[in-house]
Formats: C-alpha cells, structure tokens, sequence
C-alpha cells in the first residue's frame, strides 16, 4: 500500500545546530505510529517539516505520494489539507464554541476563518457535528472551548482535524497536559480513527508505556535520525511468550 506520508532523508539546520540529519520515516494508511526521543531530538522540527510549516534544508517530504517541494502556493494548500495536526496545548481558539473550532477544520486557510464565520454551508456545519459526535462531544458543541477540560478540548482538536477530512494526522505530544485517565481516552481515540477511517497517525510520545500499548510501532528520534525503536509485539504473540512454559534448563 502506498504510504499517507513519507520523510525521505530530511536535513535541517538552525545555524551550527544540526537537528535534522537524514531522518526517514514512512506512514502507512491505518496505522497508528509512536514518535520517541529526548526532549530537544528534533521531534517537533520534524512535524513541522512534514505539514509544511518548515522548508527542510535537504531532503523530501511526500503525502500520498506528492512531494510537498516545488509545489505551487494553492497546490501545497490543497496537500497540507490532508494533514490534521494536534498540538500538546489544544490551539483551540478558546472564546469560541467547540463546533467552532471545528468548523475551523473546513477553511483551506484558517487566517480567513473569523471572516468565515456564520457562512459556512450546510454541509460543513453537518461534517463539523458529525466529527463532534464522534469525539463524544456533541452534547457540549455550543460550549465555549475554554470551558472544557483539558481532554474534552484535545478531543476538539482531534474532531477539527476529521472535520478537515485528513488522511494523516500528526500529534505533538497530545497527551503531555492530560491526567491519565483522559490521555488514555484520547490515545484510544485515535487509535480507533486509524482502524475506522484508515487515517495514519504520527504521535510524539513521552511514555514508552502508553507508546506500546496503543502504537503498532514505536520509532526513535536520536542524533537526527529515525531509528526503528522496537517493533510493538502483538498482543496475541505477548500472552503466547508469557504462557510459554517450555524452558530447557542447561542442568536438566
Ligand atoms: P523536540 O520536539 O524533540 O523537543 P525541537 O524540534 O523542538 O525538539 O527542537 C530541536 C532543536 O532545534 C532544539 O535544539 C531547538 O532549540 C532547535 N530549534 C527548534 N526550532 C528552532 C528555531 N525556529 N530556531 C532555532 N532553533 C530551533
Ligand atoms: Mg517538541
């Protein structure tokens, strides 16, 4: 299957700062991928190269099989909109009511949104409620954004995207402000969204833990390349090791 996403040898530079060195990574449709590394690797540098928001100094970014470089304005609009992006702090605007951050998911460009607002069609205020719904917060939609919890609001943030109609979302740390119990509720989430939808899902993660037990595989960032960590060892292989009583002594 042709991969969502792809990083091909990605350099990046801040003046003598080499954060970037030959960094690879493909994402395939319906996976859900965890993204290690120390603080300060580069992990956020790398997203950023991956939506467009940062030109790499070499190298090729490519979503479904288009190279981002050389793009022409509306074109990269058009192929940055199939990457959702999800940020540790939610970038929710937060005066607004959580279908109208999700709507916000429906303009090409969201410097136009305010401009937009009240004119959006029916279609796109069915697409933004059903992305809701599908987070669990419809019942909350004409809640101000700031009056949700931490979780609800990365849930928001999770429907913008799908209201966006992505077919990669890439997560920067999403669970790093959340207590446990919602983490838990998001990364499920998302998860499911790579099952259901066959989106591809790139997350930033701080705990190995939660990263084995959601993630399909686990890739590390270290001295500005992607290392494969570990591959997530099926649940169904892990139970068959831990019942696996056969151990032959060398004294036996
Ligand atoms: P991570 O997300 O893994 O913690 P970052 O990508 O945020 O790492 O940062 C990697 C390195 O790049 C850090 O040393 C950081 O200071 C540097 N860096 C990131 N963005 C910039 C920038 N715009 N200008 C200069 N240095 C930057
Ligand atoms: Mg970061």
């Amino acid at each position: 299957m042709k991969p969502a996403i792809e990083a091909i040898d990605l350099a990046k530079s801040f003046e003598s700062n080499t954060v970037l060195d030959g960094a690879s990574l493909s994402i395939r449709p319906g996976e859900f991928v965890a993204l290690v590394g120390p603080s300060g690797a580069g992990k956020s540098t790398l997203f950023r190269c991956m939506t467009g928001l940062t030109a790499p100094d070499a190298g090729e970014v490519r979503v479904a099989g288009v190279p981002l470089g050389g793009l022409r304005a509306r074109d990269l609009a058009r192929v940055r909109r199939r990457i959702g992006v999800v940020f540790q702090q939610y970038n929710l605007v937060r005066r607004l009511s959580a279908l109208d951050n999700v709507l916000a998911g429906r303009l090409a460009d969201a410097a136009a949104w305010r401009v937009a607002l009240g004119r959006f069609s029916r279609s796109d205020r069915l697409l933004a409620a059903a992305a809701l719904d599908r987070v669990g917060l419809l019942d909350h939609a004409h809640q101000r954004a700031s009056t949700l919890s931490g979780g609800q609001q990365q849930r928001v943030a999770i429907a913008r995207a799908l209201a966006q109609e992505s077919s990669v979302i890439l997560a920067d740390e999403p669970v790093a402000s959340l207590d446990p119990d919602s983490a838990e509720m998001v990364l499920t989430l998302l998860k499911q969204l790579t099952a259901e939808k066959g989106l591809a899902i790139c997350c930033t993660l701080h705990q190995h833990a939660l990263a084995e037990r959601f993630c399909d595989r686990i890739l590390e960032l270290r001295g500005g390349r992607i290392g494969l960590q570990d591959e997530a060892v099926p649940s169904f292989a892990r139970a068959w090791q831990s019942l696996s009583p056969v151990r032959v002594s060398q004294n036996a």
